[in-house]
């Protein structure tokens, strides 16, 4: 990977604020800097944005509204489609973006441009096939109509962990369903959304239907868009915490909202689950994005008679993993995003050490420039470690060892959240009260991803609201309709 090909790249990044189909600087000038988390360089200055910028791109949001809400779905469809298109020809490019700004290996970043492209193209499939209901009502007297409006503009907040995946999975079932949107990336990874967007422009998409705004200010900015009384959604992916304190301030326009929020996964392997395939899901579930999926396997929850068996083997498959830059040949773990994200993982390990815990490997942050934390593999973690209770967010895999199928039960859904489960079984009946009694919005059995455009993703619990992705996906952006008209006979 030549340096002179990620500084052309990131010379083609647009640095400023995307609104009302024009880039402009911030007011006042105001930039703010991008770094790289593999070595904290310098990556690149962009436009900061203001509260008044913040209104500025919500005015060109509820202007364009009325005429892209009464475009015709196959219209949208085929901006959407151009865009995929646009996005296949660029995935190279887009994946290198996602490494240098967020850390993840290459290949992963590729894997992220295929998932997220998905859902610019599943979302142009859905866009035409939006349906309304004609029947009579029961007593004969009326006829009943059904319809699907799109809801109105719509604020759209992304984390920094999938940069692209998370962007479109809201931008596409919001143009899709006729809304317009003003999205506001993560802090850290705002470079990938601002070359979307611009894929987005070159597909033909009309002025104001996406505004994009990138701030390090992201509360100043956000609270006075969403108590706009115009504004009509809000849709967010992050921690529960900021959702919470979103959800408040949502609450003062009822606006229709969607939460896609932490979680604390449990990963649970019986004894008589295929060991090759269940290290493999351990492997993908725990070690993809550096840890730091909402998805990612948080307490690996092991019978008791396999314990040491899973244990010895994913501690020989992590010491193959390597870390480093994400660029460079054969890594596979990157950093993590900050220091703070390094101070919290070292902080969990060395609670759950502290209450008993084994370190088979790994166990400690790596010095230097980047913010590396090293895969890591505890076992036998004690009730009441922290770690157990928090999301991790890094390379850590936790092993808590269990007696009988209630016991695992009652492990896994001893948490507030409750966004995905993964069991790993051979018994089909055992997978499928797994199915009826772990409470979780979605469930690997006997895989250890389950993301997929075409699924409806989300959580149960304080995992959030609402899914993305999947039939479901586009009517988090439409509103419901009932008419009644006389019968006509
Ligand atoms: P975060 O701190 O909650 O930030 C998420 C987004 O909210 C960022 O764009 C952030 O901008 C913005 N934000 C922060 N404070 C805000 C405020 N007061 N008002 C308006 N916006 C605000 O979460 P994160 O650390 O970036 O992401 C990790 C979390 O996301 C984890 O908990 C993970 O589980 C969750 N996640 C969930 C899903 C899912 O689908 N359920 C998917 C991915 C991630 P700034 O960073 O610029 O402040």
């Amino acid at each position: 990977m030549t340096a002179k090909r990620e500084t052309e790249l990131l010379a083609s990044v647009p640095e400023r604020l995307f609104i009302g189909g024009e880039w402009r600087a911030a007011s006042g000038s105001r930039t703010l800097k991008v770094y790289d988390p593999s070595n904290r360089g310098f990556v690149k200055q962009i436009a900061d944005a203001s509260p008044e910028d913040g209104k500025a791109a919500l005015d060109a949001a509820v202007e364009a509204f009325p005429s892209w809400a009464a475009t015709s779905a196959r219209e949208r469809a085929e901006v959407l489609r151009r865009t995929f298109d646009l996005l296949q020809e660029r995935k190279e490019d887009f994946a290198l973006l996602m490494t240098i700004e967020m850390g993840k290996p290459l290949a992963e970043a590729r894997g992220e441009v295929a998932y997220g492209g998905e859902f610019l193209r599943w979302f142009s499939e859905e866009a035409v096939r939006v349906q309304g209901r004609y029947g009579a009502n029961p007593e004969g007297t009326g006829r009943m109509i059904v319809s699907q409006h799109p809801v109105g503009p719509c604020y759209l907040i992304t984390p920094w962990n999938f940069p692209l995946a998370m962007a479109t999975r809201k931008i596409a079932p919001a143009l899709a369903a006729g809304c317009t949107v003003v999205i506001k990336p993560a802090e850290l990874t705002p470079l990938t959304t601002l070359s979307l967007v611009e894929l987005l422009e070159q597909a033909g998409l009309p002025a104001g239907v996406v505004n994009v705004i990138t701030t390090s200010t992201s509360g100043k900015v956000s609270e006075p868009i969403i108590r706009d009384p115009r504004l009509r959604k809000l849709s967010f992916t992050g921690s529960t915490p900021v959702g919470q304190r979103l959800l408040e301030q949502a609450s003062q326009g009822v606006l229709r909202t969607s939460m896609e929020l932490g979680g604390n996964a449990p990963f649970i392997v019986f004894n008589d689950a295929d060991l090759d395939k269940t290290v493999d899901g351990a492997m993908m579930a725990k070690f993809r994005n550096i840890g730091q999926a909402c998805t990612a396997a948080n307490r690996f929850i092991v019978q008791r008679s396999v314990v040491d068996e899973f244990a010895r083997r994913v501690t020989e498959r992590v010491r193959g993993l390597k870390l480093g830059r994400g660029t460079d040949e054969g890594v596979t773990i990157g950093p993590l995003i900050n220091q703070d994200a390094v101070d919290k993982t070292t902080a969990l390990v060395d609670d759950a050490v502290g209450r008993g815990a084994s370190v088979t490997i790994g166990g400690s942050a790596r010095g230097g420039a980047g913010t590396f934390y090293e895969p890591t593999v505890l076992t036998e973690v004690r009730p009441g470690s922290e770690i157990l209770r928090e999301e991790i967010f890094g390379p850590v895999l936790a092993i808590v060892p269990f007696d009988n199928e209630d016991d695992a039960v009652r492990i896994a859904n001893d948490t507030e959240y409750g966004l995905v489960s993964y069991v790993f079984t051979e018994s089909l009946s055992r997978g499928q009260r797994m199915i009826e009694r772990l409470e979780t919005g979605m469930m690997g059995l006997n895989v250890g991803v389950v993301s997929n455009a075409a699924a409806p993703f989300g959580g149960w619990k304080m995992s959030g609201l609402g899914r993305e992705g999947g039939a479901e996906g586009i009517h988090e952006y439409l509103q419901t309709k009932y008419t009644l008209t006389p019968n006509p006979f």
